[in-house]
């Protein structure tokens, strides 16, 4: 036997709250080690001593067999001699001032919590809070770091003696579970019907399936907000729903106990169920079966339905199989209409009185408010599309280091981004940004997040568009603190999200299509190629101007659209089109006069209008009840075996869609079906994408294209797109991590305000509140 020798080693990376002492300390008497482990504020710190092949397959061992919530980013070694150490401990944490480390988002409940929550031996049989070292709330009960109970909603309850021997015993897989109850010492539920409070336990679970199996509307208290519950193959109910929320057209989120449940509604690919069951339990938006029971009016016009299984202890019990029970409930956010998602009981009661027939309320308190996240697969991997509960605020790691800096994203789908080191916290999605109570859920946000990660930001980052409330509160925080803030175009942000979140750090063709962004001559773009790095963007291309007459009304209302297109290539406005029938002769009139004299009718470059008018002139929708509705209805009546396509006019600075509209009309009057016709629209897109990347590599000597903006969550777009791209030659850049929407654009401003303040420290200048335009052309 060779001389002992020892180690120290520092561990960081999200390892607090994941179970990873019990894991070392299991690890280390695996390998007969001796030393002890500790948490601190930055991670985990460890010595180690004994035999130095067993040091070596211990540090090995750190890695390849780490829990598998942990998600590592360093371990550093360093050697030292041994102390004669005899054993090995666990020490108590130890808290070091301004040391920060990412947190763990919530977890979905694990297999080993499942089977004691079925186990009618187990002490926790049925209990709606049971979780472990590898399960459970984490984000939403986190008050402050480090990560310990007293700093948790779960600091008012008193742990049991049994509970408390489970939490102190190293051996034990609730070693350290913060949120570790029980139902003699943990939360409960019950159930409230017009505040009065008639069940308790398993009786008001009980009552709540038979008020939903009944048709009523139950508001559930869940891990990072209330949904609002009923039967999805109920129609009145879901209808009445629908109804009570004020909420036109747009897709419900569905709940089903199982995979089986899924199977028997949708159609999903093998990545599909991976992602369903995987710990964060995402909504995975798939392909609905024909025979599906799910009410139509849980998703009216669309193929898809938006499924996820449960993923609280609650939820297993609230979905579980019983003959004439629903195996769909409708699992909506609980807000009213365009504000946030309540997460308090008495703000529940308030704003879901007039939702709910009934409340499912429970005693431990939401800290942090957290949508449910919305994922879809591409090419056998995760696309998402909101990023919330399971997967913020762990952060994306920036191709280098960054200052403290805050971005504070856009208008919809907003979500804000703080950096510190190499890591860029994107939060999880605040909502749109249209009223007080939605900018007051991000200006919580924000405070959160400063204090979860001891970082006060040096310098905000923002959208160029002046009326966007996230822009306000940036340049307000900015003069009322004496920051630098740093102004970044839409689609510039968009593409470097895409960067940021692959961790490049070069030059790229980007492709943002998306329905609006403030572009630097003060039109509204959407249809842009960029040639772009961190640092700035050259506009290679876009789809030429068209006007929006009306303004925001001819974004709800796209028939508006479709008449301006028509008019841009030289059509007449003729009553046999379809559209023709959707506006009065008045309102006919106001259009052309408005789009004549140029008066409210902005020029825009914007693929998602484009998308809108086109799905009005082939009479799919001419007025949308939510975004993009007429550009998702179009996708939807897409015939897949559709060889043809429309041509734009490919010019060396723009792409003219007045071909395109030409060859609609010529079809419409041909008679040729909608789904055809939709279809060689995508394919026009396509292969319009295609010849524009293929001109910009010529000239550029760029190979890499990255795909950024909403339209690129139209999945009949991207797969056409990147089939093409791809058998061209070209290295596809597509979002993983975080949203093509604007979900992903806080990550993009902050990417470019990081490498602008890195490379004014380094003497370059480019002023405190730089412009994008004054250096859009920077370099390229
Ligand atoms: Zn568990
Ligand atoms: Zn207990």
């Amino acid at each position: 036997m060779t001389a002992p020798s020892g180690a120290h080693i520092e561990v960081t990376g999200v390892v607090q709250g994941v179970g990873f002492r019990p894991f070392v300390y299991a690890l280390a008497r695996r390998m007969s080690l001796s030393g002890w482990v500790r948490n601190t504020s930055a991670g985990v710190e460890l010595e180690v001593e004994g035999d130095p092949q067993a040091l070596q397959a211990f540090v090995d061992g750190l890695k390849s067999e780490a829990p598998p919530l942990a998600r590592i980013d360093a371990v550093r070694v360093e050697q030292r001699p041994a102390n004669g150490l005899s054993d090995f401990a666990i020490l108590d944490s130890q808290a070091q001032a301004g040391a920060f480390q990412p947190v763990s988002p919530d977890i979905g409940l694990c297999e080993d919590c499942l089977r004691e929550l079925n186990d009618p031996a187990d002490r926790r049989h049925r209990y709606p809070f049971i979780n472990c070292t590898n399960c459970g709330p984490r984000f939403t009960i986190i008050r402050d770091l480090p990560y310990d109970r007293p700093l948790t909603t779960m600091a008012s309850f008193t742990m049991c003696p049994d509970c408390a021997a489970e939490y102190a015993d190293p051996a034990d897989r609730r070693f350290h579970a913060q949120p570790t109850a029980c139902p003699a010492c943990g939360p409960h539920i019950w159930l409230e019907v017009s505040a009065a409070r008639l069940a308790e336990r398993e009786q008001a679970l009980q009552q709540a399936r038979r008020m939903i199996r009944e048709g009523s509307i139950v508001a559930v208290k869940g891990l990072g907000g209330f949904h609002l519950a009923c039967d999805a193959t109920n129609p009145e109910a879901v209808a009445e729903l629908r109804r009570r929320k004020l909420r036109v057209d747009k897709p419900f989120a569905l709940m089903m106990p199982d995979l089986l449940a899924v199977q028997a509604h949708c159609e999903a690919t093998p990545a599909d169920i991976e992602l369903l069951v995987s710990p964060q339990r995402p909504i995975v938006v798939l392909p609905r079966r024909g025979e599906s029971s799910v009410a139509q009016d849980a998703a009216p016009g669309q193929g898809t339905l938006g499924v996820m299984l449960p993923y609280s202890p609650l939820h297993v019990l609230l979905l579980e199989r019983e003959p004439g029970y629903p195996e769909a409930l409708v699992m909506t956010s609980g807000n009213r209409s365009e504000e946030p998602i309540a997460i308090r009981n008495d703000e529940a009661r308030l704003n879901l009185e007039e939702l709910a027939d009934a409340f499912l309320l429970h005693d431990r308190e939401i800290e942090m408010r957290c949508d449910d996240p919305v994922m879809r697969t591409f090419q056998g991997a995760p696309y998402p599309l909101r990023r919330a509960r399971g997967y913020a605020p762990f952060p994306v790691r920036l191709p280098w280091e960054s200052p403290v800096l805050l971005a504070t994203g856009a208008e919809l789908k907003n979500t804000f981004c703080l950096t510190r080191g190499d890591y860029a916290f994107l939060s999880h999605h605040i909502g749109d940004l249209e009223n007080y109570e939605t900018l007051r859920s991000l200006e919580g946000g924000v405070e959160h997040f400063e204090r979860l990660f001891r970082a006060h930001p040096t310098a905000l980052a923002y959208d160029l568009h002046p009326d966007y409330l996230a822009t306000r509160y940036a340049l307000q925080r900015a003069e009322r603190e004496g920051l630098p803030a740093i102004g970044v175009q839409h689609h510039h942000a968009h593409i470097a999200a895409c960067m940021a979140e692959h961790g490049l750090d070069g030059r790229v063709i980007g492709v943002a299509f998306d329905g609006t962004g403030y572009g630097d001559d003060g039109a509204v773009w959407g249809g842009e190629f960029l040639v772009s790095d961190y640092q700035g963007y050259r506009r290679a291309s876009h789809l030429r101007y068209f006007q929006l007459p009306g303004g925001d009304a001819a974004v709800r209302q796209p028939w508006r659209i479709a008449l301006a297109l028509l008019r841009q290539a030289g059509l007449g406005w003729d009553a046999d089109l379809p559209l023709i029938a959707a506006g009065t002769d008045t309102a006919r009139g106001i259009v052309q006069r408005l789009l004549e004299a140029g008066l409210n009718a902005p020029q825009t470059s914007s693929m998602g209008r484009l998308f809108d008018g086109v799905a009005s002139l082939l009479g799919v929708r001419h007025s949308i009840n939510y975004e993009a509705q007429a550009a998702i209805e179009l996708e939807a009546a897409v015939d897949p075996a559709e060889g043809g396509a429309y041509a734009f006019s490919i010019g060396p600075e723009e792409v003219d869609p007045a071909p395109v509209i030409r060859e609609i009309v010529k079809d419409l009057r041909a008679g040729l079906p909608l789904g055809r016709m939709a279809g060689r629209f995508h394919n026009g897109v396509a292969d319009m994408v295609l010849a524009v990347c293929e001109q910009i590599r010529e000239r550029d000597g760029l190979n890499c294209v990255a795909l950024s903006g909403g339209v690129w969550q139209n999945m009949a777009l991207l797969q056409r797109a990147a089939d093409r791209l791809s058998a061209a030659g070209f290295d596809l850049l597509l979002h993983r991590q975080v949203p093509a929407n604007d979900g992903g654009l806080a990550l993009g401003q902050a990417a470019i305000a990081a490498w602008r303040l890195n490379h004014d420290a380094a003497g370059e200048s480019s002023g405190g509140a730089a412009a994008e335009g004054e250096v859009q052309d920077g370099g390229l």
